[in-house]
């Protein structure tokens, strides 16, 4: 990883609703219709009005990404993306997944001229994805896309634990001590 695109990666604590970023990256389900966790904690930030759009939008496969406004939240987009339900499939098709999810996430983000752009660990909650696997296909993608981006300038992790910041923080500190 060169420094450039080390620069452009933040990992941070704290609930991903409060950021004032351009885009914030909702861990949906496919009905995209709200749910528990940062989901139901997005949906109660931004207000009714982001259900009364997500309802027009009628779903999102796995691995797939959605777009809409921020609504009351600090956010100007919320990108909706789907994780695998980590044990509803073999490790290997769960990760194929979860990569696209960034992937498709940051393409949008870009394609709407996202300059930051906040993501949860997507899948580690109710979906089960164990965080130091989940990790590595994060800041993995990101790196990647980052390399050859112009528009997105800045992505951050937001972790909710101690516990997950840390392991975020482990894998890009490993990262470095091999960098170019
Ligand atoms: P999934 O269904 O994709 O597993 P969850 O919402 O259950 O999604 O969990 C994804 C991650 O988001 C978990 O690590 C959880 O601790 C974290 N999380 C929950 N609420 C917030 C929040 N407000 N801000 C940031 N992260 C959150």
């Amino acid at each position: 990883m060169n420094t450039e695109v080390r620069d452009r990666i933040d990992i941070r604590r704290g609930d991903i609703t409060r950021l004032t970023v351009d885009a914030i990256v909702n861990a949906a389900n496919t009905s995209l219709l709200g749910g528990g966790g940062v989901d139901g904690a997005i949906h109660r930030a931004a207000g009714p009005q982001l259900l009364v759009k997500c309802r027009t939008i009628g779903g999102c496969p796995t691995g797939e990404a959605r777009i809409t406004g921020g609504y009351n939240l600090p956010a100007r987009f919320v990108i909706h993306t789907v994780g695998p339900v980590y044990h509803r499939t073999t490790p290997a098709k769960a990760e194929g997944l979860l990569m696209s999810c960034y992937e498709n996430s940051l393409a949008l983000a870009s394609q709407n001229g996202a300059e930051e752009v906040a993501f949860p660990a997507i899948s580690c909650g109710i979906y089960g994805y164990p965080i130091e696997k989940a990790c590595r296909v994060a800041i993995d993608t990101t790196i990647r896309f980052l390399e050859t981006e112009t528009v997105v300038k800045k992505v951050i992790f937001v972790l909710f634990s101690e516990g997950d910041s840390k392991v975020y923080a482990d894998y890009l500190a490993h990262l470095e001590n091999f960098s170019d």
